[in-house]
């Protein structure tokens, strides 16, 4: 089972590229934010969700790890997956280690797509005026995401290139580029 870690701040391009990847290597994509949007909002774990979500705060770790868990769970079958927008937090990236290993599997590669705060900042404004998003609408949110990023999130790549499985792809470029260097860096994995 081949498992990535598609890594990125908010707007690197992380779903563009998942989805691309999906259907290059037929890959099992799952989003934790796509998870978290898609739950009933009049929900109890909607209603938690979104009081994180439309804020730019993580959820909290033990919600986001069970509800990842679960997914993974629905497609026992998958010739891998693509794990995008997980993990967020050390704590995350733990438990993941450990539920893969318990099936007998492990986090093959982590990519990391690095992209300029500014050049972020546009895509998710211009990305607002049709992403319905409300964390995409406002600066002020829009930073503290990326605030987030930089404080709970940036170390995570710590934490896999201390495994020897981080790959940093500039992120900037057309959609085809970035797809391609991402190919290229898994070509080892095919
Ligand atoms: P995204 O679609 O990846 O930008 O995620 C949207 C929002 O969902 C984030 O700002 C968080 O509030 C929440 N979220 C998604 N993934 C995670 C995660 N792994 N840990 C905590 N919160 C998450």
């Amino acid at each position: 089972m081949l498992n990535i870690v598609l890594f990125g701040p908010p707007g690197a391009g992380k779903g563009t590229q998942s989805t691309r990847l999906k259907e290059k290597y037929d890959l099992v994509h799952i989003s934790t934010g796509d998870v978290f949007r898609a739950l009933d909002p009049e929900s109890e774990l909607g209603k938690l969700a979104k009081s994180y979500s439309d804020k730019g705060n993580l959820v909290p770790d033990e919600v986001t790890i069970k509800i990842l868990e679960s997914e993974v769970t629905k497609h026992p079958d998958a010739k891998g997956v693509i794990y995008d927008g997980f993990p967020r937090t050390t704590a995350q990236a733990e438990a993941l280690d450990e539920f893969l290993s318990e099936k007998g599997t492990s986090v093959a590669v982590m990519l990391s797509l690095v992209v300029p705060e500014d050049e972020l900042k546009r895509r998710l404004i211009s990305r607002a005026q049709t992403s319905g998003r409300k964390d995409d609408a406002d600066p002020q949110i829009i930073q503290n995401r990326i605030d987030t990023y930089n404080n709970s999130t940036a170390p995570v790549a710590d934490y896999y290139r201390a495994q020897g499985k981080l790959k940093e792809i500039d992120g900037v470029g057309t959609i085809d580029e970035i797809t391609e260097r991402i190919y290229s860096a898994l070509e080892v994995y095919h």
